[in-house]
């Protein structure tokens, strides 16, 4: 069966990079990792083989598995990182995402020039498609505010 894209899932796409202050404060480290690996299993199940973004089939074998991505809401005026859901997603579409990871793997060399690419094209050929496009912060300095805050189940977390 052809699997459809879902405007809504590819949006998830648009998803700025993480702030630096909220690098530690994530729903894996608050929950514990049985619960996170129990969630990742669940959502492994819902995606059956695809991800869930663009759709391509995973195989499950080394290199190729779906990774559990935290969904998150920017309240740029507010400084909140709301958590709004997951998803289980392919690793270029997930890198797509974490765009500032992607970098520093390019800079130490752990991805080559050719596979950098490959992510962000793929990515962004994606949001092209939808007419969507990628959110960035108001400013530098509301990027790198220490003053960020994780909603996480109605609470919030800070460093
Ligand atoms: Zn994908
Ligand atoms: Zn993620």
């Amino acid at each position: 069966m052809e699997k459809k894209l879902d405007i809504e899932l590819v949006k998830i796409l648009t998803q700025p990079i993480v702030p630096p202050v909220l690098h530690y404060v994530t729903p894996r480290k608050i929950m514990g990792q049985s619960k996170w690996n129990k969630l990742k299993q669940e959502y492994l199940l819902l995606a059956d083989h695809h991800c869930m973004i663009c759709q391509r089939y995973v195989s499950h074998t080394p290199g190729d598995w779906l990774e559990l991505h935290e969904r998150y809401e920017y309240d740029f005026e507010n400084l909140v990182q709301k958590l709004v859901g997951y998803v289980s997603i392919c690793h270029e579409c997930h890198m797509f995402i974490h765009q500032g990871l992607l970098r520093i793997q390019l800079k130490s060399g752990e991805i080559s020039a050719e596979n950098y690419q490959k992510i962000l094209d793929k990515g962004n050929g994606l949001l092209r498609q939808f007419g969507l496009q990628k959110i960035t912060y108001p400013s530098e300095e509301v990027f790198l505010s220490p003053d960020w805050k994780l909603d996480f189940d109605g609470k919030l977390y800070g460093k």
